[in-house]
């Protein structure tokens, strides 16, 4: 069984809804979730629309960042009122409760907080609504941090300082997968646990700025993070030769033997429904094949031990 660290089938949920759809997940997710031995994942509300071609262009209410995180909670909401089989949950404890009772679970995560612009109080409304993770970017620069998409040496805003300590306070964890490096540091100065990347890969194996540097793979490591493999076929190697579940392992190799195994999770960011162009690896289409990247981990020697760590263990250890 799998905890996949970050989900952005929200997204898939409120384009469809907006069309008039019901039961996304039920229909179109539910059963390769289960395929893929899914039985628990994040949930990202990732509203960003500075990425072009998204759906959000067609909607005019959407004009705002904040008017869209609005527009998804309550697609969420909806959505999730459909789903006896998943359970929102907020801890450990509740997690295990769900999987007992034969429910998939699901925590809440914020990718991007620029919905917020410069009042902090939004980071209690994530925490109320239920987050339990964050992200202060998503690749943009905004009112708290420069993103993985902007200059390398911008970091944290001193008001992105405070969301920092703030998350924190409200037992958020902080995940920096897409800050800018400087941004990295910053946080992992004022970090106080641990810190996760939920969705990037090693730069060593893939050179773009959304993976990871050894550097920063030990630093995580050293709060007690974890960080998450990403099929992204952008984000696992450069050639799309290279593209494939294989070398998706052998990021996990290296991850294991630059941080230790038990610093590895899954963190899969599937959107092959964003549509052409945000493929998945080779063998890692859609989560019904997750069994292909651990499959290959075999191959390359890992024991199951390992791979039960990888698959869920690490990431529900830090949750
Ligand atoms: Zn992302």
């Amino acid at each position: 069984m799998v905890f996949d660290g970050h989900s952005d089938v929200l997204y898939d949920v409120t384009r469809l809804r907006l069309m008039g759809e019901t039961h996304v997940l039920e229909r179109l997710h539910r059963d390769r979730l289960c395929r893929g031995g899914v039985e628990g994942l994040v949930l990202a509300l990732w509203t960003s629309a500075a990425q072009g071609q998204t759906f959000w262009e067609t909607v005019p209410e959407a004009d705002s960042d904040a008017a869209r995180t609005r527009i998804m909670m309550d697609a969420a909401a909806a959505e999730l009122a459909e789903c006896p089989w998943l359970r929102v949950v907020h801890s450990r404890a509740e997690a295990e409760a769900a999987r007992a009772a034969g429910q998939l679970y699901a925590f809440l995560g914020v990718e991007g907080m620029a919905a917020i612009g410069e009042d902090l109080t939004g980071i209690d409304r994530y925490a109320d609504w239920g987050a339990r993770l964050g992200m202060l970017t998503w690749n943009e620069e905004n009112a708290l941090a420069a993103g993985a998409g902007g200059d390398p040496e911008k970091g944290l805003t001193d008001l992105g300082r405070e969301a920092v300590r703030r998350m924190q306070a409200r037992g958020m964890v902080v995940d920096v997968s897409h800050l800018s490096d400087g941004g990295f540091w910053d946080v992992l100065e004022l970090a106080e646990g641990p810190v996760i990347a939920s969705h990037s890969n090693c730069r060593a194996l893939c050179p773009v700025p959304r993976n990871l540097t050894d550097d920063q793979l030990r630093a995580i490591r050293d709060t007690g993070g974890v960080v998450g493999l990403n099929v992204y076929h952008g984000f696992v190697h450069t050639d799309p030769a290279g593209q494939t579940a294989r070398t998706l392992a052998l990021h996990a190799v290296h991850m294991a033997e630059v941080m230790g195994v038990e610093h590895v999770a899954c963190g899969f960011d599937f959107c092959e429904f964003f549509g052409p162009g945000n493929e998945g690896a080779e063998g890692l289409e859609d989560c019904s094949r997750i069994g292909n990247l651990f499959y290959w981990l075999e191959q390359l020697g890992m024991t199951l031990a390992e791979r039960r760590m990888i698959a869920r263990e690490n990431f529900l250890r830090l949750l």
